[in-house]
């Protein structure tokens, strides 16, 4: 995994893509890989749920660089 540049793809690697279709519309949504949560396929979404996602490994979310967030 590449060091020093946290890359969106490989945030959205820790997610399985899914939709949810409702009433003739489509919801995209992503997975956790680790806990199972469902997450919205925003990526201040997704880098939330793995800052807060307890099944997370730490030494992962270092190379994501997402102990430098905001949050
Ligand atoms: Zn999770």
């Amino acid at each position: 995994m590449s060091r020093g540049r946290p890359s969106l793809a490989d945030v959205w690697q820790q997610f399985e893509p899914f939709s949810i279709g409702l009433h003739g519309r489509y919801t995209f949504c992503q997975r956790c890989k680790f806990c199972g949560s469902n997450v919205v396929d925003l990526i201040d979404q997704l880098k939330e749920h793995l800052i807060k996602c307890a099944d997370f490994p730490a030494n992962l979310k270092e190379s994501l660089d997402l102990t430098t967030s905001k949050f």
